[in-house]
């Protein structure tokens, strides 16, 4: 394939072809998926993707597979349960000092296991309408035990920073919120957005913003990106990260070490790794959550505590995150009553655990005497 490095973001199947990006056998398949599910890739994510690998682990999370066209049983369009907690449009209530504010629905690359793939991208709503901004803010004004608004799904640095300087004014005039937390994509897909003035409208009085990158793997942290998230956390704006665990592109534990070695690199602390969600068409980029566990037990033992993100499930039908381990504590061992009655030591029967060390060592806690 000859590759040609766009000058803008491609956006269907042809485009993928004619820039090398995908084999011209594979076009009908891809323009299926690509009619099903939105497709842009970005220059910068263009340039990353090494098209003569079939394994490239940038290519698997950006460039459609025809997989996509089967859903499987255990698949929703809406995985984690959004709908269930949607009060009015464009808030999701699930947790009580917290909401979602989906405020734009439009992303500046679509990746291939989103679990909000059925309602991003073109021939969707873009973004809501003033109406329904208007009643989400109503709704956040009118819930006082709201401390923390998190602007995702869609990205809402995709969009101008006129617009989301609006946007931070609004949900900083309102005194219980005080938390402003923007998941995103730019720094990496589109680095060169992250100018001065979308810096400037990340910045609020009244509220603390704190900017949530979503990364996959380390080659995303190219030279750019990593300036873009110098520049956010040089005007005084905390990073953490999230990242979803992917077959095929962070599974191993040499490219999950890396991942997270150059988040802190770049002042990003790891916050999650997503479990695959069960969204439409993606059981081929998902791992089982006992991979995902074995990996973070082994990541455990290679890196310090700064790169040790929480694993998590996103459980299906609205029901929230829950950490899913591993756990290091295996199993109460007490003394058996009739054992210490005997020795009339009751007092003694103290709880004994079994603990297991980043060497997978085991070991008694308290220690025996
Ligand atoms: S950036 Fe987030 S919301 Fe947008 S396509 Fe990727 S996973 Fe989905």
């Amino acid at each position: 394939m000859n590759r040609i490095t766009p000058a803008a973001t491609l956006r269907d199947a042809t485009e993928l072809v004619a820039h090398g990006l995908a084999p011209a056998a594979d076009l009908p398949d891809l323009e299926k998926v690509a009619a099903r599910y939105a497709v842009a890739v970005t220059p910068d994510i263009a340039a990353l993707i090494d098209a003569r690998d079939p394994d490239d682990p940038i290519a698997r999370q950006f460039i459609p597979d025809s997989r996509e066209l089967i859903t499987g049983g255990n698949e929703s369009a809406d995985p984690i349960g959004d709908h269930a907690h949607s009060p009015v449009p464009g808030i999701v209530h699930r947790y009580p000092d917290r909401v979602l504010f989906k405020l734009v629905h439009v992303c500046a690359v679509y990746c291939r296991f989103c679990f909000r793939r059925e309602m991003v991208g073109p021939g969707k709503a873009t973004a809501l309408s003033p109406a329904a901004y208007d009643g989400a803010l109503d709704y956040i004004r009118s819930h006082p035990e709201i401390w923390e608004v998190i602007l995702t799904g869609g990205d809402s640095i995709r969009g101008s920073p006129r617009r989301l300087s609006e946007v931070m004014a609004d949900l900083a005039a309102i005194d219980h919120v005080r938390i402003i937390r923007i998941h995103t994509r730019v720094p990496v897909a589109d680095p060169a957005r992250v100018g001065g003035e979308m810096i400037a409208a990340l910045k609020v009085g009244g509220a603390t913003t704190w900017v949530a990158l979503h990364a996959n793997h380390a080659r995303e942290l190219t030279g750019n990106a990593r300036a873009a998230c110098a520049a956010i956390v040089d005007a005084g704006i905390p990073m953490v990260s999230q990242s979803v665990l992917l077959r095929g592109v962070n599974d191993n534990i040499e490219s999950l070490e890396a991942l997270m070695r150059a988040l802190v690199e770049c002042r990003i602390k790891p916050y999650y790794l997503h479990h695959g969600d069960l969204a439409p068409g993606t059981a081929h980029l998902r791992t089982t959550l006992e991979q995902g566990q074995q990996l973070m037990r082994a990541l455990r033992g290679r890196v310090s505590g700064l790169c040790q993100p929480d694993y998590v499930l996103d459980i299906p039908g609205g029901h929230g995150k829950a950490p899913v381990g591993p756990n290091y504590l295996s199993g109460a061992n007490s003394p058996s009553r009739a054992d210490s009655f005997s020795q009339g030591r009751e007092h003694l029967a103290e709880t004994r655990y079994r603990v297991v060390d980043y060497c997978g060592d085991v070991h008694l806690y308290p220690p025996e005497p």
